[in-house]
């Protein structure tokens, strides 16, 4: 091949690439335009995967960083350290903070215990929920509570459904029943593909907690 026929197939790719890139940013903007609803969204980040929290937690900065106020309540979390809880505690004023703080229920093993906990929990952020002032409100872990149905499925969809009209809200956790995944606006499911703490590597400080 001469290098005439080589500038030839390159020029072709270039032509190529462009047009379909063309086409893409059209699709792109064409959707952008169309958009025209304003208010919080209600997302769900759900699955076996490793990445619920963390990506609940982005979502946390992001407000944090237009200057809005954020409302954080962990379900089941507050008996293990955690660098994000750390960063939230030392450096974010705007952020309000309640962990249910009882720790895993197969640790605690106490049925009647666990759901006045988890319904303490709940208060607060049902609160949270009714309360403009909160740009964004994290439910970290929610999900469990249904599954084990120590909260009742209805209350907690009734409340996020009737959230202020420009607040947001993010759940976490596997599972959550077809009811929650209804009226959020935003499901993603994170696939578990593989685990390091399957491999026998230990849960890392800034990674995984
Ligand atoms: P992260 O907090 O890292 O975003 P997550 O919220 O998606 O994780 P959880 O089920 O809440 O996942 O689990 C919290 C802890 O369990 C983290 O230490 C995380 O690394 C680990 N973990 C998450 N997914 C898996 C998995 N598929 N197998 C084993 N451990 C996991
Ligand atoms: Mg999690």
């Amino acid at each position: 091949m001469t290098k005439d026929d080589k500038d030839k197939i390159r020029l072709s790719e270039e032509q190529l690439h462009k047009q379909k890139m063309q086409t893409q940013k059209e699709r792109v903007d064409s959707q952008i335009a169309k958009n025209s609803i304003e208010r919080g969204v209600a997302i769900l980040m759900t699955g076996n995967g490793k990445g619920k929290t963390s990506s609940a937690f982005g979502m946390v900065f992001r407000a944090l960083g237009y200057g809005q106020k954020v409302g954080i309540v962990q379900f089941i979390k507050g008996a293990q350290e955690s660098g994000e809880v750390n960063f939230i505690n030392d450096h974010c004023p705007n952020a309000v903070l309640y962990q249910m703080g009882t720790g895993f229920t197969w640790n605690t093993q106490d049925k009647a215990a666990d759901i006045a906990a988890s319904e303490r929990t709940w208060e607060v952020a049902k609160e949270m929920l009714a309360d403009d002032s909160y740009d964004l409100v994290v439910l970290d872990e929610l999900t469990y509570m249904i599954g084990y149905k120590y909260l009742d499925r209805n209350a907690i969809v009734e409340a996020i459904s009737k959230r202020p009209h420009e607040q947001s809200v993010v759940v976490t956790g596997r599972g959550g029943g077809r009811e929650l995944r209804e009226i959020m606006d935003t499901v993603s499911d994170v696939k578990n593909i593989k685990h390091g703490y399957k491999a026998g590597i230990k849960a890392r400080r800034g990674v995984d907690c």
